[in-house]
């Protein structure tokens, strides 16, 4: 639907990289502006970080050590020229082992980036909770029996967003941030949302204490909001708890869209503080949040939800004026002209 439609189109110079073509921009740059302005009214604020990174973020969060063979690494002559001088030798291997130790990684996800900012000062328990939010394009190599249309992607965006805040205040965010998505999946046209809390998974870090608490914080915010859900044990993962949310489309299949994770692990690992109201040094939870998901696979799920006909405000072509007769081709011109300046977007279709 998506080529017919001439919403989006794939080409072999970026393997699994769509490229949105105007009417697919539009659509696409409407669900971030929808998102964006719930933000504002939601208390979340939004950074812009950067796409490449030294190596040693992706340390410092693990990325490196786990997640290397789904990152894109990239190197500069610059790069290449020092590392020679630097080797005084020709020896690939030693060459590659350089590169793999020096050269900058595109960003997977946007965490370690957020972290970097609450790192940055000093921070209050009176600033907290903060929700930071970031449209950031994310590159994962995905291997190539993987990928798949719009729905599984190596280039794409979410509408991401991460909250740190106190331990207490973990059930309140939970319950505020699911109505924040009953919102917006209702505004789409979801109407049954599937939830799914997921447990300790066998391989885990912390400690059963840590466990115990987190559960219990999501399952008291999932309470609290009053929607009924499911306990899939040992779903979560490997450093907590985490809520999943699926929907039905108009085809009645499932899909998981929005998630919300519980994550003492990357403050830890980035060694993350803000000062308590009795005056001492606190590590946050951090909660890695988002609603539509990939913004590339929502956009693939709601053009077969909506059969390519997308509502008025988010269409990219709201009117069409077509004439029966070229003798009336300069009052249409004319009629389009008019709409466009009210605002609306139209296509005209006459003969000339
Ligand atoms: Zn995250």
């Amino acid at each position: 639907l998506g080529k017919e439609l001439d919403l989006v189109m794939f080409h072999e110079v970026a393997p699994a990289m769509p490229f949105f073509l105007p009417k697919g921009a539009y659509v696409y740059n409407k669900l971030v502006d929808h998102m964006r302005t719930l933000y504002a009214r939601e208390g979340y604020e939004e950074v812009i970080t950067p796409l490449a990174y030294s190596p040693s973020i992706f340390r410092t969060s693990g990325h490196l050590p786990n997640y290397q063979e789904n990152m894109y690494r990239l190197w500069t002559d610059d790069h290449v020229e020092a590392l020679a001088e630097d080797l005084k030798s020709a020896d690939a291997k030693k060459v590659h082992a350089a590169l793999e130790k020096d050269a900058f990684g595109l960003k997977p996800m946007n965490c370690p980036s957020h972290c970097v900012i609450f790192g940055s000062r000093k921070r209050s328990y009176r600033e907290l909770p903060w929700r930071v939010a970031d449209f950031g394009r994310l590159h994962r190599y995905e291997r190539g029996g993987v990928v798949h249309g719009l729905s599984r992607v190596r280039s794409f965006c979410q509408d991401d967003a991460h909250i740190f805040c106190t331990r207490a205040q973990v059930p309140g965010e939970i319950e505020k941030f699911i109505g924040f998505l009953n919102l917006v999946y209702k505004a789409f046209g979801f109407e049954r949302i599937d939830i799914k809390l997921a447990t300790r998974p066998d391989k885990r870090i912390g400690t059963e204490a840590d466990w115990d608490e987190a559960e219990a914080a999501l399952q008291q915010g999932l309470e609290n909001a009053g929607l009924p859900f499911e306990i899939t044990p040992g779903e979560g993962a490997f450093y907590g708890p985490k809520v999943e949310f699926h929907i039905h489309d108009a085809l009645k299949r499932s899909w998981q869209l929005g998630t919300i994770q519980y994550d003492p692990n990357l403050p830890e690992r980035f060694d993350l503080g803000y000062v308590g109201e009795d005056g001492k040094e606190h590590r946050p939870i951090m909660l890695h949040r988002a609603i539509l998901g990939s913004l590339e696979r929502f956009f693939s799920v709601y053009l077969e939800h909506s059969g390519g006909n997308f509502p008025a405000w988010i269409a990219p072509r709201q009117a069409v004026v077509l004439t029966v007769s070229e003798k009336v081709d300069a009052y249409a011109t004319d009629v389009a002209r008019r709409l466009r300046a009210r605002g609306l977007r139209v296509d005209l279709d006459i003969n000339t």
